[in-house]
């Protein structure tokens, strides 16, 4: 951010409470850009015992991860994941269990990530290009490449369903 939307003054690197952050140096404005990390949901969703990987329609062929989305006003994570899910993969969440958050600093997030229980038929949101229904012990193999969240979130899931059901 290069200007203050409250003044148009140009901002300045400033240390405010010990970190340094662009701020406006117009007298009487105090404007100072906080950069708070965005939350972001995620969820790993097993259906029918399978779990659910999905590629982005922008992404290139054979990444595959877990579905992600941001909230909407007002909205609880866990209302949030279930809309993704729904809206990601046509399916119903009938649970979201919260398994953990994961910093995301290059793209300063922070994400909330779920465990999702769905049922009812499949059929895929104008964002997902494919999608991948893998047993658990073809998930606990799975390659995620450079997708290094993805696979903390998934094993971190997995561990917190426990039960082997592939
Ligand atoms: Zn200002």
């Amino acid at each position: 951010m290069k200007y203050c939307p409250q003044c148009a003054h140009e901002l300045h690197d400033m240390l405010i409470d010990g970190v340094d952050r662009r701020a406006c140096p117009a007298a009487g404005c105090g404007f100072v850009h906080w950069n708070n990390p965005i939350p972001v949901v995620a969820g790993l969703v097993r259906h029918e015992g399978r779990y659910i990987l999905a590629r982005n329609a922008q992404w290139p062929a054979g990444m595959f991860s877990v579905i992600t989305g941001f909230l909407e006003k007002n909205e609880t994570p866990e209302g949030a994941i279930l809309r993704e899910t729904r809206e990601e993969l046509g399916v119903r969440g009938r649970r979201a269990e919260f398994i953990g958050h994961f910093a995301l600093p290059e793209f300063n997030q922070l994400i909330i990530a779920f465990a999702v229980e769905a049922d009812g038929s499949l059929g895929l949101g104008d964002e997902i290009a494919e999608i991948k229904a893998l047993s658990r012990s073809e998930l606990e193999t799975h390659d995620f490449g450079h997708l290094e969240l993805t696979r903390n979130i998934v094993s971190r899931c997995l561990a917190h369903t426990g039960s082997p059901d592939s």
